[in-house]
């Protein structure tokens, strides 16, 4: 019996919306898949955290996150946070960091019948998630920011020949891992028959940083003779990703230019609300959706659930493979099925891409495909 601790923090805004309905769909996917055992266990984060402790990552959550084998980890409205209070982070970087989550794994896919701006696309953005540019988490000490006088400010940007390898070898295992679904359900990637990872640089400046990433992630190519690679500057990815978004299969990047790659190609399929995400580590996982906690539709109940379902059908997933559990991988293709039957066949749709439904109804209705399809 495959018994899995998943944490849940719901975070702000449209996160208390959201998060429920993921929790919803995975119990109803353990009623519907004997030989899993789903604990919850719900922890404050953010504003409401804040409110009720003074912290918005109350002393001690990192020591329980550790004790379980998941979680889910629902949208901060962080740009709210006071800024005032050291007590006031943004959780998100500091637990990515702590539990060395270095893979964030975005997948982009076209829904029959949801409009958007292409079809066919099938892709997963693999992103570096713990250096790079991003200040708040690239450095031991300190942030990766500096102002030496009134008018001048610096960023520094840390790439790291083990950071490189990591996250390339993490887009080559996904790779290989789609080719392999492909193949069994007799299905062909528009980009061809091999499985291809993309890798996104601009090393033609970065000759240092991106070159490293350049060199080491070609490195762990030898590993895996039956994948193709090829590689682009990201100026050049970026337009390719607009105008033929079908031509791409996995994308390995370094953490900055991944977050901005990785909404631009959620753009091309539907939005945000479609955009699932996937914080790992080789001992952890967190379920996080690519939004933020859209503020503008707070309390309305009209928020899209569907990337943070997916999300936690990704964490699912993952544990299914970290522990060799085919009812968990069973169950998480059964989330996918009713999700993918809700939006396509069942039109249920939020308003966000152009449907009517409510968050909850929206969840209402993948519990029931679940229950109905088994
Ligand atoms: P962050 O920087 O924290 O990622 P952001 O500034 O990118 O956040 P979001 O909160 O992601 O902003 O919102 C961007 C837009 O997308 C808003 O108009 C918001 O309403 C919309 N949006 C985000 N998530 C959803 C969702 N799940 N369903 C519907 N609309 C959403």
């Amino acid at each position: 019996m495959g018994s899995y601790r998943i944490g849940v923090l719901q975070g702000d805004d449209i996160g208390p919306e959201i998060v429920p309905q993921a929790v919803a769909v995975l119990a109803a996917a353990q009623e519907v898949s004997p030989g899993i055992e789903l604990e919850w266990i719900d922890m404050p984060i953010g504003a409401r955290a804040y409110a009720e402790t003074g912290y918005t990552l109350p002393p001690g959550t990192l020591e329980r996150l550790a004790g379980m084998d998941g979680w889910i980890l629902g949208p901060l409205g962080h740009a709210a946070y006071r800024r005032d209070d050291p007590n006031a982070v943004n959780p998100h970087p500091l637990i990515r960091r702590h539990f060395d989550l270095y893979a964030n794994i975005r997948p982009s896919r076209s829904i029959r019948g949801v409009p958007a701006l292409h079809e066919d696309v099938d892709l997963v953005i693999v992103r570096e998630n713990n250096e790079g540019m991003q200040p708040d988490r690239n450095m031991h000490r300190g942030g990766g920011e500096i102002m030496p006088t009134p008018d001048v400010a610096l960023s520094t940007r840390v790439i790291t020949r083990r950071g490189s390898q990591r996250i390339a070898r993490a887009a080559f295992e996904i790779a290989r891992a789609r080719g392999e679904t492909r193949r069994a359900a007799g299905l062909a990637h528009p980009c061809g028959e091999r499985p291809t990872v993309s890798i996104i640089h601009k090393r033609s400046v970065f000759k240092l940083t991106c070159g490293l990433f350049v060199d080491t992630a070609l490195e762990i190519t030898r590993d895996f003779p039956e994948i193709d690679v090829d590689d682009f500057h990201v100026d050049s990815f970026a337009m390719a990703l607009a105008m033929k978004p079908q031509r791409f299969d996995t994308v390995v990047v370094t953490n900055m230019f991944g977050d901005i790659l990785s909404d631009l190609a959620a753009g091309l399929v539907g939005g945000l609300g479609l955009a699932p995400g996937l914080n790992a580590g080789d001992t952890y996982a967190m379920a996080q959706a690519t939004h933020g906690s859209a503020p503008d539709i707070a309390g309305r109940n009209i928020a899209n659930p569907y990337a943070i379902i997916m999300s936690a059908q990704m964490l699912l997933a993952w544990l299914g493979r970290k522990h060799s559990d085919p009812a968990a991988l069973s169950a998480g293709e059964k989330i996918e099925r009713a999700v993918h039957a809700t939006l396509a066949r069942d039109r249920i749709r939020t308003p966000d891409i152009g449907g009517g439904a409510t968050t909850d109804a929206f969840g209402r209705a993948v519990i029931a495909r679940l229950r109905q399809e088994g």
